[in-house]
């Protein structure tokens, strides 16, 4: 048999590098008819992901199959009503991304637009639903995924509740990875994928929603499959059960993913992971003359943007394929005006795989004088 074991680890916010042991939960083909699956694994997953979110008992998730976006697709399309209206924070792609689904929905909406490196004005939020009545639902990404930016999650949420507001939180790539009460914090809809912090492998997404909110979201649905008040229904009252096909394989690695952030302590232990991941991670680059894009106290523990080299022998496809050829994987810049590549450390990824990184990264310089390697163009020919 061939190794399983994977060349290369990758620094990639999902999908992202998962255990031995959660790849080896797909080496069996499963039916999807009996308690087996429904009770003993769909159900288990709901529950624990409950549990993770918060300890109060009005919460309930519903599992939806497709990418992560298919579950901000579906909840976006599924809660708000014919007559209600959409305020979405955007600083990033992904905030874009869910101004983008009202537009093809047809959802009245109002989009904040910040730019890519700037914060939402608390006092501009607060201006706009105090002159906006019609404004029924807020939505804002929690990690910004485009720069690693964390937004401020508990003044957002608090100024939401206090207007009565529906809070929908994208916090797809730190579920997980992140401690966060969303009763506490008043959360209505918070959404995630397997692929992220939970380190599972990508397939499904999933809902945490504040269960008196979703039980008025009957009938509202623009899409069929998409429909998250009709998948919830099928999986309460068939204890588990998917409406359409489920992503078995995936949805076992996650069951398994889930035991094994159990074993690792949670969510506090694996955010002080990521955390020092991350400390490691900018210590280094720093030392060896690299720039984050954003001010350190707008990072999360999830991912980092770098400036890229200004060096004119600096090319992101040399350097990327040097680094790969090391072991390991990084990310492209997704940031519209300035020249960035992301790194970042969630997964099955420790403190050492870091330092190792690190000293990959010293010895991928090529464009430095007296770094290992030549000119950029002698690089690319060996790589060619
Ligand atoms: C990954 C991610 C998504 C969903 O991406 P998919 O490619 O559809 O899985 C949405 N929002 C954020 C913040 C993300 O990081």
């Amino acid at each position: 048999m061939e190794t399983v074991e994977n060349q290369y680890l990758l620094l990639t916010p999902g999908p992202l590098s998962t255990s031995r042991t959660v790849r080896e939960a797909m080496l069996k083909d499963w039916c999807t008819w009996d308690d087996d699956y429904n009770k003993g694994i769909v159900e288990v997953i709901r529950q624990q992901l409950v549990a993770l979110a918060t300890a109060q008992d009005s919460y309930t998730c519903v599992l939806m199959q497709g990418s992560g976006t298919a579950s901000v697709e579906a909840t976006i399309g599924s809660v708000i009503p014919a007559d209600g209206k959409l305020l979405v924070i955007n600083n990033g792609a992904y905030g874009e991304r869910i101004g983008q689904i009202a537009q093809y929905l047809n959802i009245a909406h109002h989009i904040v637009e910040l730019g890519e490196v700037a914060q939402p004005d608390l006092q501009a939020l607060e201006t706009i639903l105090a002159e906006d009545p019609a404004i029924t639902h807020i939505a804002m990404v929690h990690c910004e995924t485009t720069t690693g930016m964390l937004n401020p999650v508990a003044p957002v949420c608090e100024l939401v509740k206090a207007h009565g507001k529906v809070m929908i939180l994208d916090a797809m790539s730190s579920f997980g990875g992140i401690p966060l009460e969303i009763g506490e914090l008043g959360i209505d809809f918070l959404i995630s994928s397997a692929n992220k912090c939970i380190q599972g492998v990508p397939g499904f997404g999933f809902v945490l929603a504040k269960q008196a909110e979703l039980e008025q979201c009957q009938g509202r649905a623009r899409s069929l499959t998409l429909d998250l008040y009709d998948q919830w229904q099928c999986m309460e009252k068939n204890h588990g059960k998917w409406r359409f096909t489920s992503p078995t394989h995936t949805v076992r690695a996650f069951h398994q993913a889930l035991q094994e952030l159990l074993v690792e302590g949670g969510v506090e232990a694996r955010y002080a992971r990521y955390h020092s991941n991350q400390q490691i991670l900018v210590d280094g680059m720093e030392r060896l003359g690299f720039r984050c894009l954003l001010d350190k106290s707008l990072h999360s523990p999830i991912i980092t943007s770098f400036y890229s080299p200004a060096h004119p022998d600096y090319d992101f496809k040399t350097f990327y394929h040097l680094l790969k050829e090391k072991g390991f994987v990084i990310y492209p810049g997704k940031v519209s005006n300035a020249d960035c590549f992301r790194i970042g450390n969630i997964g099955e990824v420790y403190n050492q795989d870091i330092h190792r990184l690190i000293d990959a990264i010293g010895s991928s310089m090529y464009w430095q004088h007296g770094a290992q390697g030549g000119t950029a163009a002698e690089m690319q020919e060996q790589q060619a």
